[in-house]
């Protein structure tokens, strides 16, 4: 399993020195390209100000959407420039390109303790090759290199790793605590280590099934893919999602947490419709009782009280995939039930990122989370226990 233990950006002089920081500057835009969300750019703030204050030279970098290749004005980072500025209260200069004359000019320009951000390193193709030649150029801007951008820590591109191997390199605070608590769950948590998954698929999140069976002492299955394990276990599941390919492998996991002494919980009741609509007729039946026609959409009362005492007496639980079809109001109570089980648990609580991320900020119990993770996809893969590229690059402590 990958375990980190990574220099930070305390642990490294930076005092009028060029630092390149890779953030995650990939906020969402309206069509007039105002930031709908600016969460990412203050997630960055702590590295920036802290970067600023020792007297560096901060020369910032991320992505922002998919451009192809070239530059493209509606993918341009002039939104989060000026929106850093107005967070830091000072100017944030915008290089017009990401390795090119403006981007050096203002790199060169730079004074201790300002801050620029150069355009959207996805404007050269280079970077999702993670070209070597491209990595040397936006490395020869600075003298040392921050990562701070755990969404894309999963990628080996030329700004998260291809960089990393050409400056001394670093992680920043987000990353840092991003590592720090999940790594402390997956290595030494605090017990009984519970894991609830939901979401719509179960061949999304085997490897994280599999990985966390070694770890965990609960394993509560919610959402979407619960009734590929319902059917694995010879029950009727209507019209509900099942990825029938996926059967065996699911009847291979319960028993595995059997042969393991791990629980393992699937819902005992189901709120089942008729159609996949909001306005659908519904009503709950018990899980071995789902009719002919109709699908389950959200798990049920009985299986709410019952994850709400599990997570009562927990340690630490992992949380990632909503337990049911949370974008329809009538569907989203099993996952607004279990957002504030965890909000008044005393245990240590983690948000795997995703669906789930975006469901606790929506019911707004975020502040009270121990930690939410920035990264979808790099967030599952690190609870896969797989080696994250990014991070795996930067220097040892
Ligand atoms: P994922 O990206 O795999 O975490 O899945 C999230 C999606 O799963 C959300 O869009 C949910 O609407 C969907 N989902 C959750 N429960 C169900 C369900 N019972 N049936 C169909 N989709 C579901």
């Amino acid at each position: 399993m990958a375990e980190y233990n990574k220099k930070t950006v305390e642990d490294v002089s930076v005092a009028g020195k060029r630092v390149l920081v890779r953030v995650d500057f990939n906020v969402p835009l309206d069509k007039e390209r105002n930031i709908t969300d600016d969460t990412r750019i203050v997630g960055a703030l702590d590295t920036i100000r802290y970067l600023a204050d020792h007297k560096a030279r901060v020369i910032l970098v991320s992505h922002l959407g998919r451009p192809k290749g070239g530059f493209e004005d509606k993918y341009s980072m002039k939104p989060a420039a000026q929106r850093l500025s107005e967070l830091l209260g000072k100017p944030v200069a915008l290089a017009a390109d990401v390795i090119g004359p403006d981007a050096k000019a203002k790199a060169a320009a730079l004074a201790d303790g300002d801050v620029m951000l150069l355009e959207n390193v996805r404007f050269h193709a280079e970077e999702e090759k993670n070209d070597p030649a491209f990595a040397k150029e936006l490395a020869s801007l600075a003298e040392i290199y921050v990562n701070d951008a755990f969404g894309t820590a999963h990628r080996a591109h030329a700004s998260t790793e291809g960089v990393a191997k050409c400056l001394p390199a670093v992680c920043g605070f987000l990353i840092k605590k991003e590592i720090g608590v999940m790594g402390k769950a997956l290595s030494d948590p605090k017990r009984p280590f519970v894991a609830i998954l939901g979401g719509a698929k179960v061949s999304d999140k085997i490897a994280v099934i599999e990985n966390l069976l070694d770890k965990c002492d609960c394993v509560i299955i919610g959402g979407g893919m619960a009734y590929t394990f319902l059917k694995a276990q010879g029950l009727g599941i209507g019209k509900s999602l099942c990825e029938d390919d996926k059967i065996g492998l699911a009847k291979g996991l319960i028993e595995k947490a059997r042969a393991k002494s791990v629980r393992f919980i699937l819902p005992k009741d189901v709120k089942v419709a008729r159609e996949f609509s909001n306005d659908s007729e519904a009503k709950t039946v018990p899980a071995d009782g789902i009719p002919d026609g109709w699908m389950g959409l959200d798990v049920g009362p009985g299986t709410m009280a019952e994850f709400a005492d599990i997570i009562k007496g927990a340690g630490t639980v992992v949380w990632n995939g909503p337990l049911g079809v949370f974008e329809f109001p009538n569907f989203a109570e099993g996952t607004r039930f279990v957002a504030k089980a965890l909000a008044d648990s005393g245990a240590i609580t983690i948000i795997g990122g995703g669906d789930s991320a975006a469901a606790v900020e929506q019911m707004g119990f975020a502040d009270r989370m121990t930690h939410i993770s920035t990264g979808g996809g790099a967030a599952l893969e690190f609870l896969e226990g797989k080696t994250l590229p990014g991070i795996a690059a930067l220097q040892n402590a």
